[in-house]
């Protein structure tokens, strides 16, 4: 068997909603699951937050419909709401809950036949400008919606887009926003991701959607996931397959762009970028053997990547490499590579098996 495998440990994920929960006492939390729940296995992730978490929050129908067959009773909240009007029937029949982000949406419901109501979160731009309603049109809605045969409860949901910077004037302006609709009366609230639910506590409302921070790795530039109290969720872990002397001014990997300025030992890891290993990751991205971080050398290939070993004298093929996770967070390595352990995390491909640890 090819050596990498993505451990995840079910216990972290437990442990991570649990801290998201004490974060925001007394609200109830979706444990954001998209997108295969951030790479990690919907269904493991699912199973092992059953009974612990409020509700699971997923960006599709289709992610809606496989919580569903695993959950017959959770909540479960469909961020961007139906693409389509003939979407409607399904999600009904599946008990979502439903966002509205758009006045096209809001009439496709209101014109639908549904076999039962569905609880509604009316989505508001409060200055993220990337979906929901203004201000304005949800005051216009609101009572229509709320005498409608097609909505159960009506919520008011919105979304930051800087709460990773604490200091963002714009968080403050989208508070603002939020609350300036307080009189009106809505069933539940929501607003808070997980940067918002652990920096910005006004914003907590009735439910809290935590995402990345479940997963162990932090939303912060400045704040690591382990001074939060987080634990990493997924290791990424391969091995040197191979192990060779390099003279100095010979060079490593396509384009030939790594020179060795010493005589350098270098070492070859079985994980590519076809793994999800980002190909732009420069050299001295950081990868951790024998215990120290090593500085990746030369680019990264579709199965594997080479690293110096000059600081590890006794490295040999066989020895364990982790790409990221415990002993590495996958924000350092996200940071060396230009990107954030979101896209890291998502983008480990179906090559990598998935072991679980509970
Ligand atoms: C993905 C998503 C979240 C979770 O965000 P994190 O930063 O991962 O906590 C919350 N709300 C909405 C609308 C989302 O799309």
């Amino acid at each position: 068997m090819r050596p990498l495998v993505a451990t995840i440990d079910l216990a972290a994920v437990v442990h991570n909603y649990q801290l998201a929960k004490h974060c925001a006492p007394g609200r109830q939390a979706f444990a954001v699951v998209k997108a295969n729940a951030y790479g990690h296995g919907v269904r493991e992730v699912v199973s092992a937050l059953h009974g612990e978490a409020d509700g699971f929050a997923v960006a599709s129908l289709e992610e809606a419909a496989e919580v569903r067959a695993m959950h017959g009773e959770a909540r479960i909240l469909l961020l961007e709401g139906c693409f389509a009007a003939d979407e409607l029937p399904m999600a009904a029949h599946l008990g979502l809950d439903l966002v509205l982000q758009g006045p096209e949406q809001v009439e496709a419901l209101l014109a639908a036949e549904l076999a039962r109501p569905l609880n509604v979160w009316l989505k508001l731009d409060s200055g993220m400008h990337r979906l929901g309603l203004e201000s304005a049109a949800v005051r216009a809605l609101f009572p229509r919606l709320r005498g409608a045969a097609q909505v159960a409860e009506l919520n008011l949901l919105s979304h930051f887009a800087c709460a990773d910077e604490r200091e963002h004037s714009l968080n403050e302006v989208q508070l603002e926003c939020f609350l300036d609709l307080l009189d009106l009366d809505f069933d539940q609230r929501s607003l808070a991701n997980s940067a918002a639910l652990l920096m910005i506590p006004a914003s907590h409302m009735d439910w809290v959607r935590p995402g990345i921070m479940l997963y162990g790795a932090t939303p912060f530039a400045e704040h690591s996931a382990a001074e939060l109290g987080l634990k990493p969720a997924m290791s990424l872990d391969a091995q040197l397959i191979a192990v060779r002397e390099v003279a100095r001014g010979e060079s490593v990997g396509y384009g030939a762009g790594w020179v060795a300025e010493r005589p350098s030992r270098i070492g070859t890891v079985s994980c590519g970028y076809a793994d999800g290993y980002p190909r732009h990751a420069p050299a001295g991205t950081p990868v951790w053997i024998g215990g120290r971080r090593q500085p990746l050398a030369g680019r990264v290939c579709m199965d594997m990547l080479m690293v110096d070993l000059n600081d590890l004298p006794g490295a040999a093929v066989g020895d364990a490499v982790e790409l990221w996770g415990v002993n590495l967070p996958v924000d350092e390595v996200a940071r060396a590579a230009g990107t954030v352990g979101y896209e890291l995390l998502t983008k480990v491909t179906a090559r990598v098996p998935r072991r679980y640890r509970t």
